[in-house]
């Protein structure tokens, strides 16, 4: 089967059945899995045919201590600059993998099968991995593609609402930033729709990850600036509010506060004359729509202290990426104290 997309003529997407893109994109040789215990439950099996590293579950393990247990493990295998390491499961896996791998013996080979939504469109392309460090995000990690990444829609079928409708606010996202029409999409299906009909979730994991969304939206920007400056920083749409949410609630994922980050941002946009009532509206209306509550975990101000410390505060400025549009947004230099007062 083709690649859907290949970053940087690096790292190959594929979107498809997996059984019928792995065996065509494994190389010969030495393959050593790393995964968690969920997928493990699911697919036994499959992961039964290598050697597997497991770690454990949620953000809480996505730190510096997995990477070194998975070292460990690496060592106690026998992994070496030529051993393969396939990564299978959600952005935590994938994130604490990628990391792993890409400097285990400074570097060796990896690929990605990714079983959640989120990390279908999202965590899994672009060759950014790492861990969070005393509960701030990704403060350690590298740059480094995958040689493949591997997005089978069947795979979701088990994947609780919880996390599907998380994987659902980072689409949403990307049709903001680029694909006009991948937002509509939202307007004209309920989460049901999206869950039950896998033509309609195909297309809008198609189109979150290839030629609209993964050239306009990841893929492109990642090939013409890899190491997020300009426009990749438009992928953080949300983020900036939504990694300190994450960090001040511990009842939230991701998705969930990227969700509510967005909405926040959007808010802030009208107030700088930068988007329309009526468009911020659209876009509440949809994540709404979707089951999100978009009610702030914990005061405004209590996240903007977080956002404070965040890694994208630089020069004293944060560059903050607002939607002025369905389809369309613009990265503004702003001091922190510019930012707070939008809120
Ligand atoms: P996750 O990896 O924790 O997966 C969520 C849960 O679903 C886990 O319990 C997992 O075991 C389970 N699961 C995975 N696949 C399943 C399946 N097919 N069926 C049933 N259960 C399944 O969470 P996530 O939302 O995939 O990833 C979140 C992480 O991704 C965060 O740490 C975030 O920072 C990171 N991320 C990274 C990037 C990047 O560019 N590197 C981008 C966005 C997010």
């Amino acid at each position: 089967m083709k690649p859907a997309f290949n970053v940087r003529q690096q790292s190959e997407i594929f979107i498809g059945p997996l059984a019928d893109i792995l065996s065509g994109v494994l190389p010969e040789g030495r393959v050593v899995v790393v995964s968690d215990s969920t997928i493990d439950r699911l697919y036994h099996s499959v992961l039964a045919q290598y050697d597997t590293v497991l770690i454990g579950l949620g953000e809480s393990v996505k730190t510096m201590q997995t990477v070194e247990m998975i070292y460990r493990r690496f060592i106690e295998l026998g992994v070496d600059r030529s051993t393969f390491v396939l990564a299978v499961g959600g952005g935590i896996v994938t994130d604490v993998a990628g990391f792993a791998a890409s400097t285990y013996m400074r570097g060796v080979k990896f690929g990605f099968v990714s079983t959640t939504l989120l990390g279908q469109v999202d965590a899994s392309v672009g060759g950014k991995n790492g861990v969070n460090v005393d509960g701030y995000k990704n403060m350690a990690g590298t740059f480094t593609q995958p040689q493949f990444v591997i997005c089978d829609p069947a795979l979701l079928r088990t994947l609780p609402e919880r996390e599907f409708r998380a994987g659902l606010a980072e689409i949403v996202k990307a049709g903001l930033i680029a694909d006009r029409e991948l937002f509509g999409l939202f307007e004209s299906h309920s989460l049901e729709e999206f869950r039950r009909d896998r033509a309609l979730l195909g297309e809008a994991v198609m189109r979150a990850v290839k030629v609209k969304a993964a050239i306009r939206v990841k893929a492109d920007i990642v090939e013409r600036d890899e190491r997020e400056s300009g426009d990749r920083r438009k992928l953080n749409l949300g983020h900036t509010l939504a990694h300190a949410i994450e960090k001040a609630s511990n009842r939230m994922n991701h998705g969930e506060a990227v969700a509510v980050g967005t909405a926040l941002i959007a808010g802030a946009a009208v107030k700088l004359g930068a988007l329309t009532q009526a468009d911020c509206d659209r876009i509440v209306n949809v994540l709404t729509a979707l089951g999100f509550d978009l009610t702030p975990p914990v005061e405004v101000k209590r996240l903007l202290k977080e956002v404070g410390k965040d890694k994208k505060n630089e020069d004293g400025m944060l560059r903050i990426v607002l939607p002025v549009g369905i389809g369309d947004c613009e990265v503004r230099p702003m001091t922190m104290d510019a930012f707070a007062a939008l809120f």
